[in-house]
Formats: C-alpha cells, sequence, structure tokens
C-alpha cells in the first residue's frame, strides 16, 4: 500500500478561505478581529513562528500586533504587558510565543492571559472547559490534526488512537480530542517500554515526541492512518517529522508530510480561535 497524502496546506487554505469569509461578515457588523503576539529574545525559530502567524492573519483580515520584547525583560513587566492587552478592546487573542527564558515562568505568563482571549487555549480554565466538553479555544495543534483527519473524512469514532507524546501543548489535549470524537485513546511516552507493540495497534498513530525517525514502517499497521507532528532539523540541516516517511508510507493509508504537514493547520487553528473570540464581541 501506498499512503496517500494528508495536505495540511491544502486543508489549511480551504479553512481559511471560509475564516476570510467569516472575518469579512465581522467587518460588516464594525468588528475587526485582533490578534497581538508577543515575543521575548531573539529566538530565530520562534521569530520566523512569530512572522508566519502575523501573515496568516493578513491574509484573512484579522488585524495583528507583534510585540517585540528583550530576552532580559522581567517577568513583572511581561505579566502587566499581558494585563494591558486584556483589557484592550481591539484585541481578541493573546499569544506569548514559547519558549519563554528562563527567569520567566511560563505557568504564571499563560495563567495571566484572560481566558477568553486565551487563543492558543493553554489556560487551566480552557483545558477545564475542554476536558469537560463546555465551549473552550481549543489548543491549536490538535485541534488541527482533528480538523485534517475529518476533513478527508476519515471515520474516528470507534478507532484506536495511539498519540507518541504527552506534553501540554501537543499530546494531552489530542488525547482529549480524540476521546471527545469518540475514540479508544491510548497515550506513550518516553518511559513506555513496548512502544513499537503499541504503536502497531494503532488506526490512527498521531507522533508528537521530537525525536526524528522514532517510529518506521515497521512500527505502523497496515492501513493505518500516519500524522507526524514532529519538527526536527536532521544532521543535514533539513526539516523532518519524527516518521521515517519512506517505509511508513509503504504501510500506511493516509499520511502527514513534513513540512506542509500540521504545522500551517496549528495557525489555521489559531485565526479560527482568534475568529470565535471576535465573534463574542457582537453578542
Ligand atoms: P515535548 O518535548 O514537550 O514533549 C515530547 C513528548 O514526547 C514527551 O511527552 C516525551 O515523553 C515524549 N517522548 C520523547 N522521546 C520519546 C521516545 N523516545 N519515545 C516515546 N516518547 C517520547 O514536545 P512537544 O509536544 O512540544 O512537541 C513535540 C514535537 O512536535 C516537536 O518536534 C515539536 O517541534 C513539534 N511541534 C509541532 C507543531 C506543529 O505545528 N507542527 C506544534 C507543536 C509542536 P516524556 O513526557 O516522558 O518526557
Amino acid at each position: 500500500m501506498t499512503a496517500e497524502l494528508i495536505s495540511g496546506k491544502e486543508v489549511a487554505q480551504a479553512k481559511r478561505q471560509d475564516l476570510k469569509q467569516q472575518a469579512a461578515a465581522l467587518k460588516e457588523k464594525g468588528i475587526v478581529p485582533g490578534l497581538v503576539v508577543l515575543l521575548v529574545g531573539e529566538n530565530p525559530a520562534s521569530l520566523s513562528y512569530v512572522k508566519g502567524k502575523v501573515k496568516a492573519c493578513e491574509e484573512v483580515g484579522i488585524y495583528s500586533e507583534l510585540k517585540r520584547y528583550p530576552e532580559t525583560i522581567t517577568e513583572e513587566a511581561l505579566l502587566k504587558e499581558i494585563e494591558h492587552y486584556n483589557k484592550a478592546d481591539h484585541i481578541d487573542g493573546i499569544l506569548v510565543q514559547l519558549p519563554l527564558p528562563d527567569h520567566i515562568s511560563e505557568h504564571k505568563v499563560i495563567d495571566t492571559i484572560s481566558p477568553e482571549k486565551d487563543v492558543d487555549g493553554f489556560h487551566p480554565i480552557n483545558v477545564g472547559r475542554m476536558v469537560t466538553g463546555q465551549d473552550a479555544f481549543l489548543s491549536c495543534t490538535p485541534y488541527g490534526i482533528v480538523e485534517m483527519i475529518k476533513y478527508k473524512n476519515i471515520p474516528i469514532s470507534g478507532k484506536h488512537v495511539v498519540i507518541v507524546g504527552r506534553s501540554n501543548i501537543v499530546g494531552k489535549p489530542a488525547s482529549l480530542l480524540f476521546l471527545r470524537e469518540n475514540a479508544t485513546v491510548s497515550i506513550a511516552h518516553s518511559r513506555t517500554t513496548n512502544l513499537s507493540e503499541i504503536t502497531r495497534q494503532a488506526d490512527i498513530l498521531v507522533v508528537a515526541a521530537g525525536r526524528e525517525n522514532l517510529v518506521s514502517g515497521d512500527d505502523i499497521k497496515e492501513g493505518a492512518v500516519v500524522i507526524d507532528v514532529g519538527m526536527n532539523r536532521s544532521a543535514k540541516g533539513k526539516l523532518v517529522g519524527d516518521v521515517h516517511f519512506e517505509s511508513a508510507k509503504e504501510k500506511a493509508s493516509y499520511i502527514t508530510p513534513i513540512p506542509g504537514g500540521v504545522g500551517p493547520m496549528t495557525i489555521t487553528m489559531l485565526l479560527a480561535n482568534t475568529l470565535q473570540s471576535a465573534k463574542k464581541r457582537s453578542l
């Protein structure tokens, strides 16, 4: 079997077209959705991510501000900035790009963002709302993964979904979203002893470990759907995932490429969350 590609780029484009129309409809009511992105320091990868987010906002008609702060900014000063944007009427979404320098607590930063503007879906209130099935901003990467699977009309209900990784931003929220879609979910992590045995049981395998070539064709059931979240730099400087693409595509029924897989969906769901927030202004 040679897998069909799930192009995140293609799904993202279709979704962004729809978001553009929603933003235009809001504009007619006098509402311009607004996102502020706060970046601390000079990390080139983070800078490239935030620029991508700002550009995507422009594309769909969301107003955006990129606020940059020196690496030396104090935690207190950064929290004050967030509080300022919590109160700003023209801003519907606040995103603080992670990682942060060691002297700033990620937890404090996330807790300070108003849950009503937490478009990354990281605030404990949004996580709690998601877990209990209430209206919440969903964490963008897992949200994007589920959306791209649905776009391809791949059934999730009743399927065994195996997620490799249990981070707060990908693995854990992904497990809960798939549970909400009525999948049977297993979560593997670095202490899992029989990883291959578990991944081979997956109807849908989501790999988010940040380890190049962690999973290859031998670790995949024939016909499985493979979602590669990993973004790693190979020794040659190439962007690669966690899945050995060439061997995996011979076993899988569907597979996401790197680049052009999960990445574009993550940004698209950030836009969707910002619009969802802006719509509340019109209520
Ligand atoms: P983290 O480093 O926070 O978490 C990695 C997870 O993988 C941990 O739970 C860890 O286990 C587990 N893990 C690590 N090594 C192994 C192993 N050998 N076997 C099984 N599990 C293992 O990473 P993130 O969740 O933030 O990101 C994961 C990857 O996804 C990264 O490459 C990141 O760049 C990428 N990413 C891509 C996004 C996109 O939009 N495409 C968005 C976000 C992330 P343990 O908990 O035991 O340590």
